[in-house]
């Protein structure tokens, strides 16, 4: 936790002075109550996860006021986020939209602009405005976490399951527009929401899926969350990682609760990987792995056991192999290299045959070795695992925070097909760039089936501006080094957006020119979220904001 000094100014909306930017507010606060707009003047705060800012990116990568708001506004329901709206368009003020703001490592909740106002629309609207049982699916406003979701569903004792991310603060809602991932058979969260109600950068409101059907005597049409494509283009996409509309319900599906085994399989040898990625592709491709299996490598047992590095290494630049050895070799993992987390579902018969094609499978690499939770300690890391992979939300994962003193952390997240060749390939550009800037490599490779997200982790100290500086330069090497080779990122902090969209180049940048189009036909005044996933309107683009 680290507290900046007093703040002796605001940082205001771009081309807005001080006085314009008053009035404008003091109009804000008459429309919406003045308990409901904050400036943003005091001093800033990073927090925990738990209890976050709103006024910037409580992990900073750049310096702490780079990111920050000019002030943050409560909306309490649909119709208040289309009067911000309009407000924003005929004071020219840039607004930022979060739900919850614990998008950590990836911005949290700063804006990419600053000065731009945040509408927090979680503070306010929070509540879970439907759950149908028998449908297995839920209608949520942005504010619902995933602690919330889970906690309703066991008060009224039904038999679904959520799934969330590795924390469970987060917002369903937020994290599945910015294209998260959990870690169920309905962990890939975007693919799993069904409907959107939002607000476009005009104010006009528009709802996504059969909710454009109104039903019988305007009620929520009934199938809203059952059908997701509907008639004519499906148009959902567009307003995930995209600056196009604010998001103010989203229907979600639930998974039927189940039984489930979660497992964990250790490989003795570092050169393995490729073996093992190798292994992974035919049984997540026929769908025998249950869920989102991780592969990780062996130091981040050493890291959720939430001991400082310092426990086993007092050293500058990245640990060496032979301590992270000598350190594994005294936890439950043994000396190891890698380590797969993975969990089966059905009943215990199911569970039992696909368990048996899993080991033989991965047993054909030496020295594997399958454990289950039972074999380990009841404070390993693996029954964190079974939790979340059963749906359960925990915060156990902050546990490897204690890495570093001051830790924040950033992930670069590239996509990798799913063949051993590929992964290795990625893997070596990152352990060498780790090296060079001197941090510690800390990859987990989540498997869909034709691809894995590769989660590099970045931990440094914030209160150091030299690993920040470092920080910063290792992430902009490995965008590029890896843009060379054809691997590109899934997902990625706001500072570095433009130069991840700049390697989805191809054909002059028409990826980019198509987006720029729908950005300028939907926000003629560029008021919303600009340069979120590098998309500029043209007020802004080319004027010196990309970076
Ligand atoms: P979480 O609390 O799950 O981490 P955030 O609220 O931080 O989610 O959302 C992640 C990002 O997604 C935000 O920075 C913002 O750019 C975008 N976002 C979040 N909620 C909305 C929304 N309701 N409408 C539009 N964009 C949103």
């Amino acid at each position: 936790v680290r507290e900046s000094s007093v703040r002796k100014t605001v940082s205001l909306p771009p081309g807005i002075g001080k006085e314009q930017f008053e009035r404008a507010i003091n109009e804000l606060k008459s429309s919406l109550g003045r308990e409901n707009v904050e400036i943003n003047d005091k001093p800033l705060v990073d927090g925990w996860y738990m209890q976050h800012p709103n006024t910037h990116d409580a992990y900073h990568i750049a310096d702490q006021e780079d990111l920050t708001s000019s002030a943050a506004v409560y909306p309490a329901d649909t119709a208040e986020v289309q009067l911000i709206v309009h407000w924003a368009n005929k004071h020219k003020i840039p607004v930022y939209p979060i739900s919850m703001g614990r998008n950590i490592g990836y911005g949290g909740a700063g804006c990419r602009v600053r000065g731009s106002v945040i509408i927090d629309l979680g503070r306010r609207m929070n509540k879970i405005l439907n759950i149908d049982a028998d449908n297995a699916s839920c209608l949520v406003q942005p504010g619902v976490s995933y602690f919330a979701l889970y906690e309703e569903i066991q008060k009224r004792k039904l038999p679904l399951w959520i799934d969330c991310p590795d924390l469970g603060g987060g917002s369903v809602l937020g994290n599945a527009i910015d294209r998260g991932v959990g870690y169920t058979p309905y962990g890939d969260h975007f693919a799993n929401h069904c409907g959107m109600e939002l607000v476009l950068p005009t104010g006009e409101l528009l709802r996504t899926g059969m909710g454009a059907m109104p039903g019988k005597d305007g009620a929520d049409n009934p199938t809203w969350q059952s059908f997701q494509a509907a008639y004519g283009p499906y148009i959902d996409g567009i307003f995930s990682q995209s600056n196009y509309g604010i998001v103010t319900q989203m229907g979600f599906w639930l998974m039927p609760e189940t039984g489930h085994q979660s497992y964990m399989i250790t490989f003795k040898h570092e050169e393995d990987f490729e073996h093992i990625v190798e292994a992974i592709r035919p049984l997540a491709q026929k769908r025998i792995l249950g869920n989102i299996p991780q592969l990780r490598h062996v130091i981040q047992e050493l890291a959720v056991t939430g001991k400082p590095r310092s426990t086993w290494y007092k050293g500058k630049g990245k640990m060496p192999r032979e301590v992270i050895r000598e350190a594994a070799s005294k936890l439950p993992c043994g000396d190891v290299s890698w380590v797969f987390y993975g969990t089966q579902y059905g009943d215990q018969a199911t569970i039992n045959s696909q368990l048996k094609i899993i080991q033989e499978a991965f047993g054909k690499i030496q020295g594997s070795k399958f454990m289950l939770p039972n074999d380990l300690p009841p404070d390993h890391y693996i029954h964190s695992r079974a939790q979340v992979c059963s749906g359960v939300p925990v915060l156990r994962e902050l546990d490897w925070l204690n890495w570093v003193p001051n830790a924040a952390h950033l992930f670069f997240s590239p996509i990798s097909p799913t063949k051993g060749k590929d992964a290795k390939a990625i893997h070596s550009v990152i352990t060498k760039l780790h090296t060079k800037w001197g941090f510690d490599v800390l990859p987990t490779i989540c498997i869909a089936s034709r691809e894995g997200h590769y989660i590099s982790n970045i931990v440094y100290n914030r209160a150091d501006e030299d690993e920040k500086r470092r920080a910063t330069g290792l992430m902009r090497e490995m965008i590029n080094e890896s843009a060379k080779l054809g691997y590109g990122e899934y997902r990625t902090h706001l500072l570095f957006a433009d130069q991840v969209a700049e390697t989805y180049s191809w054909n002059n940048g028409a990826l980019r020119r198509f987006n720029e189009s729908i950005k300028d036909a939907l926000d003629p005044n560029s008021i919303l979220a600009p340069g979120r996933n590098g998309i500029w309107g043209q007020r802004f683009r080319g004027k010196g904001w990309e970076i």
